[in-house]
């Protein structure tokens, strides 16, 4: 449908039209039942795009959260970009919500999905694997054959579409990063995957990507990226859903990494890129090996400036930079500039594979002298371990004041959304004071609306935390925890989430309580997320898990009919992005405890008690292990953002519950 047309069409359309209860969903939907809350978020998400200003939107789950924004945002016949935060969310929008609208609806636009580069089949690199694949392991060279067969045959390149499994040592070999891509001089590049996704996504009206792609290209922006590396086509709109997650994401790609995987890898691939005839090759092959080593003398003097047990956990481990490290990294790191600028030098751009590695070497330099300079006070420099890997990194203290100088100036309007945006803050039992200033806003000026979930939470979920269990720096916490899970998997059969809050806690609790569970036991890490939640849905199993099933996971049904989490889920407040963001609280004369720490925890409280209710019929137990919510004031605050579950301290108490809801 051309332009005018479409307009004219959008124009006659109206959200009551659509979603009312007379609409055009009730029309085609069988037992379409409008919903009130839907609507009213509906018209704000309307006004906020008329009036170009940011909207906080909370819809509770079972609002039709997604219908809520994206029929007025269809509407309004403006191009815009939907940003979730998981793949799952993503492909629900672009799989399900969208072909609602556009295809049984008939609203007239078009849509694109778009993920980050690293998602897709690279030709190129494919091509040069499969001359002669090689494998980590023979589990791995076993997926190749069917492996093949798809790449050949997909129209996408799409990793979501193929079974292979999460950490298969055969997808960094065909596929690429933003990093290594030879853009525009590839010689697939007009056939790449990558490049006809974004070509068709610019001539869309709705494009759909997640959180870590549309900061790539956010930042790209900020730094005044080329054109030819720029992801998304200029759109009108941006609706961030599961924002919750966003400031997390955003930092990340504000942010800089130099780890020392990324010289090696950089001086790795020196060789071999030009043939040997070539008078550069063996000038490479010394720059390559001198990388390598000025690289080892960087990373050795970082973790020599550390204590050798806190290099040593598996789980890894944040510092922050003192101006005394940073002294003593800088000789070291001047050494490393000087071999990658004598990469830039004979690198060039001549060549698509040498004009690759020339930015790589660019991009590096200019991350590591970010770094060891540590002159901006508005960021916080720090070094990463995890496993042998360490890193030096660099991020904002604040990101808001990054969206506002790179988002909000130039975006006609920017919806945040997610069921979870509001927070005990002081003295408020609930507001949207802390996303808010977390995203850079104004609380007092920015529009908001807040729509409850139209579940019944009383009768459908019993919110429990075991009056008994000691607190959890007690040293026989993980025991007696251990032993409230068992007995709560026996009293729902399974069908449980156990969430920890930290891969090592996850571990123990695993060791303790999985030999004594006689249903399917699944573990995060052992499958792809995918594969384990499918595994979950088949029959009744309990998975252990952390960060990463504790959001944007979604069983409906009695699969899942138990969630419990260890602890009050306080990010590490020694951890130097959360150090430095207390501290820039704290000097400028606020409480970060209240104001930061409290409504954090309390988002991502809420964020693991919503895996359990998805519809109206859902019921269930959430169990949380930690009895500081019942003592402490804070605790009592957290307690009360929840939603409004029958609320136990003793197990009997539970299972007469649970006896009689079933
Ligand atoms: S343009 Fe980049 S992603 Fe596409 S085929 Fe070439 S190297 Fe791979």
């Amino acid at each position: 449908m051309t332009g005018p047309s479409r307009k004219r069409e959008l124009h006659q359309a109206t959200i009551d039209g659509v979603l009312g209860p007379n609409g055009a969903l009730s029309a085609v939907l069988s037992g379409y039942e409008h919903r009130p809350a839907q609507l009213q978020m509906a018209k704000a998400v309307e006004l906020a795009l008329e009036t170009g200003s940011p909207l906080l939107a909370e819809a509770g789950t079972g609002t039709g959260k997604t219908l809520g924004y994206l029929v007025p945002a269809v509407l309004s016949g403006k191009r815009v970009v939907v940003s979730t935060a998981t793949r799952t969310l993503q492909d629900q929008v672009f799989e399900k919500d969208i072909p609602l609208l556009r295809d049984v609806v008939g609203l007239p636009f078009e849509a694109a999905l778009l993920k980050g580069r690293s998602n897709y089949l690279c030709a190129q690199r494919f091509e040069a694997f499969d001359q002669s694949p090689t494998f980590a392991t023979q589990d791995d060279a076993a997926h190749w054959p069917e492996f093949r067969k798809w790449a050949f045959a997909t129209q996408t390149g799409d990793r979501g579409e193929t079974r292979v499994p999460e950490n298969w040592s055969g997808w960094p070999q065909v596929s690429t990063t933003s990093e290594a891509c030879l853009g525009s001089k590839c010689p697939l590049y007009e056939s790449c995957f990558v490049t006809r996704g974004r070509r068709a996504a610019a001539e869309c009206d709705v494009i759909v990507v997640n959180h870590a792609l549309f900061f790539s290209d956010l930042s790209l922006r900020a730094r005044g990226g080329e054109e030819k590396l720029g992801i998304l086509p200029a759109y009108d709109v941006v609706v961030f859903d599961e924002a919750h997650a966003l400031e997390d994401v955003a930092t990340e790609h504000f942010g800089v990494s130099v780890s020392s995987g990324r010289l090696t890898s950089l001086a790795q691939d020196l060789l071999g890129v030009l043939p040997v005839t070539d008078g550069r090759a063996s000038h490479l092959g010394a720059l390559s090996i001198t990388l390598r080593s000025r690289g080892e003398v960087l990373f050795r003097e970082l973790s020599l400036a550390f204590p050798v047990e806190a290099l040593d956990t598996r789980r890894g481990n944040d510092f922050t930079l003192t101006p005394e490290v940073v002294d003593l990294l800088r000789p070291p790191a001047a050494a490393v500039l000087e071999t990658l600028a004598a990469i830039v030098a004979i690198t060039g751009d001549d060549d698509p594979d040498l004009g690759a590695l020339n930015r790589r070497a660019v991009e590096t330099a200019a991350a590591l002298e970010h770094v060891v300079q540590a002159d901006d006070t508005r960021q916080v420099y720090w070094a990463e371990t995890r496993g042998r890997s360490l890193a030096l990194r660099a991020a904002p203290i604040d990101v808001g004041e990054s969206l506002g100088r790179f988002l909000y100036e130039d975006v006609g309007a920017v919806i945040f959304t997610s069921a979870t945006l509001t927070s005990p803050t002081g003295r408020q039992q609930r507001s949207f004071e802390y996303v808010a200033r977390r995203f850079g806003l104004d609380p007092k000026a920015t529009a908001s609306v807040s729509v409850d979930s139209p579940f019944d939470f009383p009768t459908q979920a019993a919110f429990y935390v075991p009056a008994h269990l000691p607190e959890p720096n007690a040293p026989t916490f993980t025991l007696e925890f251990s032993r409230e899970v068992l007995r709560l998997i026996r009293l729902t059969g399974g069908r449980a989430f156990v969430l920890c809050t930290s891969l090592r806690h996850l571990d123990e609790v695993h060791a303790l309580v999985s030999p004594h569970i006689d249903v399917p036991v699944l573990k995060q890490g052992e499958a792809p997320k995918g594969v384990l939640l499918e595994q979950f849905r088949e029959r009744p199993s309990v998975l252990f898990a952390s960060a990463s099933f504790w959001e944007g996971v979604d069983v409906p049904g009695d699969a899942l009919s138990l969630v419990v989490m260890d602890k009050v889920p306080f990010a590490p407040p020694n951890e130097p992005l959360q150090a430095a963001r207390i501290e820039a609280i704290r000097a400028s004369g606020g409480n970060p405890f209240d104001e930061y720490q409290v409504p954090q925890a309390a988002l991502s409280l809420r964020q693991g008690f919503g895996r359990l209710i998805r519809t109206r019929t859902d019921r269930g137990i959430v169990a949380l292990g930690d009895t500081r919510v019942l003592t402490k004031r804070y605790g009592k605050q957290l307690v009360a953002s929840l939603p409004p579950a029958q609320r136990f301290t003793r197990l009997d108490d539970v299972k007469r519950w649970w006896a009689s809801s079933s």
